[in-house]
């Protein structure tokens, strides 16, 4: 079994397209796992949906997805985030918008707890101190969990005598999978914000236990263009090539 750990895709789908090429170029890929944020502030919500539909798929809603199918309202966005979230529900059919409406906010896979922001959070936390990650271990009925949404490619591995240990996760990087509890973030897809743009995501190879975090590049011009052709905020296209 060779799994995709994906999050925070945001409609990019040369982004997801590359993720999808090099994971499938490493070896054969039985089954994605996103940690929510398919859709909002990229162009092509239905056209990522449709791809990532097309695999065996275990997904949960982040906020961008349950303002995309009005599950929630935009009062807690910025603007440019209000505005691709109104503009994403326009552009979804209602079939998609349905899909979108009937994801769980947390979901176990195998010894893996998935949720967008954290288990006490699943919508709007960012998990990111030692402290969130204490609560988020004694929340975690699995071994390991899987959080998105700060954007940001990481693991926390559990202390018995303190506070986790926190490892930011670059290219190639690797976590074998043992007796340590885990919490991991992929990455972004489709919005890198840690000063790297390459699309960033996680394989998990079963049989080895194995995790290896993978950035890869894509057309991020051809996608900039989409996303002014589409009159979206122009910041959400600047800031790709910034991956901020
Ligand atoms: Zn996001």
């Amino acid at each position: 079994m060779s799994i995709v750990i994906v999050s925070d895709v945001h409609a990019n789908l040369a982004a997801l397209r590359a993720v999808l090429t090099d994971a499938a170029s490493r070896g054969a890929v039985d089954a994605i796992w996103a940690t929510g944020d398919l859709v909002g502030y990229g162009a092509e919500p239905g056209e990522v949906l449709d791809l990532l539909r097309e695999h065996r798929l275990a997904a949960v809603a982040g906020n961008h997805d349950l303002a995309a199918c009005g599950k929630i309202g935009v009062n807690e966005f910025n603007a440019s985030a209000a505005a691709a979230a109104r503009w994403t529900a326009g552009h979804l059919d209602i079939p998609s918008r349905q899909w979108l409406a009937d994801l769980p906010q947390t979901r176990i896979e195998g010894d893996f707890g998935l949720a967008h922001g954290s288990l006490r959070d699943p919508v709007w936390e960012y998990l990111l101190s030692g402290e969130q990650a204490l609560v988020q271990f004694e929340l975690q009925t699995t071994p390991y969990s899987i959080v998105g949404h700060s954007h940001l490619p990481f693991v926390f591995e559990e202390r018995r005598d303190g506070v986790p240990r926190l490892r930011r996760m670059d290219d190639g990087d690797e976590v074998a999978i043992g007796n340590t509890r885990l919490i991991l973030n992929p990455g972004s897809v489709g919005q890198p914000r840690d000063g790297d743009p390459r699309a960033s995501y996680v394989l998990y190879d079963e049989p080895a236990a194995l995790l290896t975090w993978h950035r890869v590049a894509y057309d991020i011009e051809a996608t900039q263009r989409k996303i002014i052709a589409a009159g979206l905020p122009r910041w959400l296209a600047d800031r790709l090539s910034e991956g901020r």
